[in-house]
């Protein structure tokens, strides 16, 4: 890969390889841009400034979001991302001179939204993460239900409550059943964090006719990190017999920038073995699992008084995934339902085998039986308010560029 004109510090997650696209506000309305180094190349201006033929390419790189370029479909998406390095590139066509005209500071910016969410879907395809939660939801039985390794087990969440990184997190009120058996409205006092990752689909397919497993690298674009704010009293109360309600959908995160699939091609991995052997449409030809490392920090406001940076409490590995996402493509178009530009399909909560790389608090805590001991001196059962969590992600390998997720982060603000 040839060097970039713009410098890339040693160690980020941002080279040439990688950008990442996002949507950042401009004097002039919101502007798609890459991520390179610590900048933001901005591919609006570029498109302006006619750097990109296609007109209808050009078109949608000047949208105020990316749903417009992933309707376009894979062989767009490989067009802007190999026109994107060439014009990043040292050789770039743009003149030196002009070069300043297309770089905003990342420090700087500030970012919305990357693309419209048009439907959600959380799955639960950790078998770390399914066993753990049966252990904890329903001790004394089998923690994993027969239909578990049959299919990725999934639910339809809020579209319209997915929030970009930064953006900050009420505490909700809900139903919590009390220990005479009777519900009262409070705020939630086991407000939890789900460690996840997302992809978002391109072009859709038509009512009907399901998008066959090995079709599936045509209609996902890329990745981002999530973060599915879970409030457990207020789930554990609603959630039989139909599934997640309001203990989820007050607010899910994503992380800013979208990592594409063709970033992250070098990362691709072998999938853990399916036992039972999953049925024929969901028998993928390649491998769809990536060695993406994960993490969560936890900063409470002691730590921020004392200028503390956040303490890692989680390290866990997209790798680890039970059911792929393209297993979880085919499997929720598998009866005909449509996807569209701009869905996002989460993993559910990433958990690795050993309690350091369990991906959420009632995992790590054990429902609040075993408190976390922090750095700071203080305790966590669940999170209060002034804690801020920090997801990040990044792939990293000898011999290989280091592909960055950036990060999502949420702090908790106290209930209205
Ligand atoms: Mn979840």
């Amino acid at each position: 890969m040839a060097e970039s004109w713009f410098p890339v510090p040693a160690g980020s997650g941002f080279p040439l390889e990688n950008l990442p696209y996002g949507v950042f506000s401009a004097s002039d309305g919101a502007h798609i841009g890459v991520a390179i180094g610590d900048v933001i190349f901005d591919v609006h201006a570029a498109s302006r400034a006619g750097l990109f033929s296609d007109s209808t390419l050009s078109d949608a790189l000047r949208a105020a979001s990316l749903n417009e370029l992933l309707g376009l479909g894979r062989k767009a998406w490989a067009d802007v991302r190999s026109r994107l390095q060439e014009l990043l590139a040292s050789s770039s066509p743009i003149a030196s001179e002009d070069r300043a005209n297309f770089i905003v500071s990342r420090d700087s910016a500030r970012m919305v939204m990357p693309f419209e969410v048009r439907d959600y879907v959380d799955f639960y395809s950790s078998l770390e993460h399914a066993t753990n939660l049966g252990k904890i939801m329903r001790p004394g039985t089998e923690p994993l239900l027969p239909n578990w390794r049959r299919l990725p087990v999934g639910y339809h969440g809020r579209a319209g409550t997915v929030v970009v990184d930064g953006t900050p997190v009420v505490r909700p009120r809900g139903q919590i059943k009390q220990e005479n058996g009777e519900p009262e409205f409070a705020p939630t006092a086991m407000l939890d964090i789900e460690l996840e990752v997302g992809f978002v689909t391109g072009r859709g397919n038509a009512l009907g006719e399901p998008v066959p497993i090995d079709r599936a690298r045509e209609h996902i674009f890329g990745l981002v990190l999530v973060n599915d704010w879970s409030a457990r009293d207020i789930q554990a109360w609603e959630y039989q017999p139909l599934g997640p309600f309001l203990g989820k959908s007050f607010a899910t995160s994503i992380s800013a920038w979208v990592v594409t699939l063709d970033a992250l091609e070098p990362y691709r991995t072998a999938p853990p073995k399916q036992d039972p052997a999953p049925l024929p449409y969901l028998h993928a030809a390649q491998d769809w699992n990536y060695d993406i490392a994960l993490e969560i920090a936890l900063r409470t406001e002691k730590m921020r008084g004392e200028s503390a940076e956040g303490e890692v409490i989680s390290r866990s590995n997209f790798k680890y995934l039970y059911w792929s996402m393209a297993q979880q493509l085919a499997h929720a178009t598998s009866n005909g339902a449509t996807i569209s530009p701009g869905d996002l399909f989460a993993s559910g909560t990433i958990s690795g085998p050993d309690a350091a790389s369990y991906g959420s608090l009632i995992e790590l805590t054990w429902r609040g039986t075993k408190p976390l001991k922090l750095a700071s001196g203080e305790e966590r059962r669940f999170l209060e308010d002034g804690d801020e969590v920090t997801l990040t992600g990044y792939c990293e390998a000898a011999g290989k560029p280091r592909i960055g997720f950036g990060e999502v982060r949420g702090k908790i603000l106290p209930p209205r």
